[in-house]
C-alpha cells in the first residue's frame, strides 16, 4: 500500500491556511486576490509533485499525472465561504495531492496515477458548482456571462479577466481516462462525533427540492379590520408551515430535513394586516421515494388550505435536483480501508450537503469519504478537525484509491 507522509500532508494544509487567514479560519472567496494566490500556490505544488498543472478558463486547477496506466481523479474545491473554515474543500484537495504523491512513490503502484482537481466556486459565490459543471460539460458560455459575485456584484467575466484566466480553454473530463472520482470532505455535521466514529463512507448526496410558497390576502388596517372579515396572508402562511411540520414526520425518511429559510410579509409593517406573504421552503433526502412523498404531502396540504382558508396559496417549484448515488463498489473499498485503519470506527452515511462529486458522478463512478467535524461546525471560521483524524482519513482515502487502481 502507498504510505502517506503525515508531515507533508499537514504542512500543506497549514500553508494553504495562511492564504487569506481570518481568526482561526480563512476568508478566500472565489477569485478574490487570496483565492487566486491559493490557486497559483496549488499549481506550483502540483508541479513539485510531478503533475502537469493547468488552471483553465473557469479557474479550475487541474494536475495531470504523467503515469501511463490506470488513473483516478481526486479533488474538491479550494475557495471558502466568507470568513469560513480552513478545511471545507481544502482537505479534499490536499488529500488528492497527497494521494498523487503517495501513489507515485509506491513501487507496487508503478504506472498508476492520480489526477488532482480543485473545482472553482463550489461555494457558490458566482453560481452553482461552476467548476465541476464546466468540467462535466454542464455549464454554457451564457451561464458564465450571467454569473455575478453575490457579495459585491462583480461579473464573473471581469473577475476571470482580472485573475488572468479569461480566454483560456475550459478543460472537460475525458471519462475514459479514469477509473473514477474520489472526494474527501469534512462531515460538516456531528453524526460521526456524536457516535464516536472517525470515518464516514458516503452512500449518496441528497437531492434538494426548493419551493416558493406565495399567499395572497388583503392588506388592511390592523386596528379597524375586524378579525371576522380580515384576510391575513401572514397568518395563513404560518398556519400552513405549522401543518407541514406536523405532516412531514409521517411521510419523510429517517434522515429527511425540511427548512423554511425565508419568510417575507407585505408590506411588513407592525400596524398593517399583511396583504401578501411568501416563504422559501426546501426539503432534502437521498431517497427518491421519500422526496416524492414529501412533495405529494406539500401539494395536498396546500390544496386543503385553499379549500378551507380565505387566502389563496400558490406553490412554485424553483429547483429540484436528483440524489447522486455513490458507486457501490467504491463504498465497499472505502469500508475495507476504513476497517484496516480504524476497526469498528466507520459508518455509511448520506451527505446532506452538496459536493462536486454529485456532478462528477454523472460521468464516472464516484465516491466520498467524510472525516469528523469538531462540534459539527462548518461554514464558520471555528470549523476544525483533529490532526489525528485528518491523518487517519488520508490513510483510508489513499488506500482505497490504490485498491481500486490496482484492481483488487
Ligand atoms: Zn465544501
Amino acid at each position: 500500500m502507498p504510505s502517506i507522509n503525515p508531515d507533508r500532508l499537514l504542512g500543506d494544509l497549514y500553508e494553504l491556511r495562511k492564504i487569506g487567514a481570518y481568526k482561526t479560519g480563512v476568508h478566500r472567496p472565489t477569485l478574490s486576490r487570496e483565492d487566486v494566490q491559493s490557486r497559483e500556490w496549488l499549481a506550483a505544488r502540483m508541479a513539485q509533485a510531478g503533475l502537469e498543472p493547468v488552471i483553465d478558463g473557469i479557474a479550475n486547477v487541474l494536475g495531470f499525472s504523467r503515469a501511463g496506466g490506470r488513473k483516478m481523479l481526486a479533488g474538491s474545491h479550494i475557495e471558502t465561504q466568507n470568513h469560513a473554515g480552513w478545511l471545507d474543500g481544502a482537505l479534499g484537495v490536499i488529500y488528492a495531492l497527497e494521494a498523487a504523491r503517495a501513489v507515485a512513490e509506491d513501487k507496487a503502484c508503478a504506472g498508476l496515477g492520480v489526477d488532482v482537481a480543485a473545482f472553482a466556486d463550489e461555494e457558490g459565490h458566482f453560481g452553482n458548482f461552476l467548476g465541476s459543471r464546466s468540467f462535466v460539460g454542464a455549464l454554457s458560455e451564457a451561464d458564465i456571462d450571467q454569473a455575478r459575485d453575490r457579495t459585491n456584484g462583480t461579473p464573473l467575466r471581469e473577475a476571470l479577466a482580472k485573475a488572468g484566466y479569461a480566454g483560456r480553454p475550459r478543460v472537460q473530463i475525458d471519462p475514459s481516462r479514469y477509473a473514477g472520482y474520489f472526494e474527501a470532505h469534512i462531515e460538516q455535521g456531528d453524526t460521526l462525533e456524536a457516535t464516536g466514529l472517525r470515518i464516514g463512507v458516503v452512500t449518496a448526496i441528497v437531492a434538494i427540492c426548493q419551493y416558493r410558497i406565495r399567499v395572497t390576502g388583503e392588506q388592511n388596517h390592523a386596528g379597524t379590520a375586524s378579525m371576522a372579515r380580515r384576510r391575513d396572508a401572514g397568518l395563513a402562511l404560518v398556519r400552513l408551515l405549522a401543518a407541514i411540520d406536523r405532516r412531514f414526520p409521517e411521510v419523510a425518511g429517517e434522515r429527511s430535513v425540511w427548512t423554511t429559510g425565508r419568510i417575507t410579509l407585505e408590506p411588513g409593517d407592525p400596524s398593517i394586516v399583511p396583504g401578501g406573504a411568501e416563504a422559501r421552503f426546501q426539503f432534502r433526502d437521498a431517497d427518491p421515494a421519500a422526496l416524492e412523498r414529501m412533495r405529494a404531502a406539500l401539494v395536498d396540504l396546500i390544496a386543503q388550505a385553499n379549500r378551507d382558508g380565505r387566502c389563496p396559496i400558490e406553490l412554485t417549484r424553483i429547483a429540484a435536483s436528483t440524489p447522486a448515488v455513490m458507486d457501490e463498489r467504491f463504498q465497499a473499498v472505502l469500508d475495507k480501508a476504513a476497517e484496516r485503519h480504524a476497526p469498528g470506527k466507520h459508518m455509511r452515511m448520506p451527505s446532506g450537503a452538496g459536493h462536486d462529486a454529485q456532478y462528477l458522478a454523472r460521468k464516472v463512478p464516484a465516491a466520498m469519504l467524510f472525516v469528523p467535524s469538531i462540534g459539527g461546525i462548518s461554514h464558520h471560521w471555528a470549523e476544525n478537525t483533529s490532526d489525528e483524524d485528518i491523518v487517519l482519513g488520508a490513510r483510508v482515502f489513499v488506500d482505497a484509491i490504490a485498491d481500486v487502481l490496482k484492481g483488487s
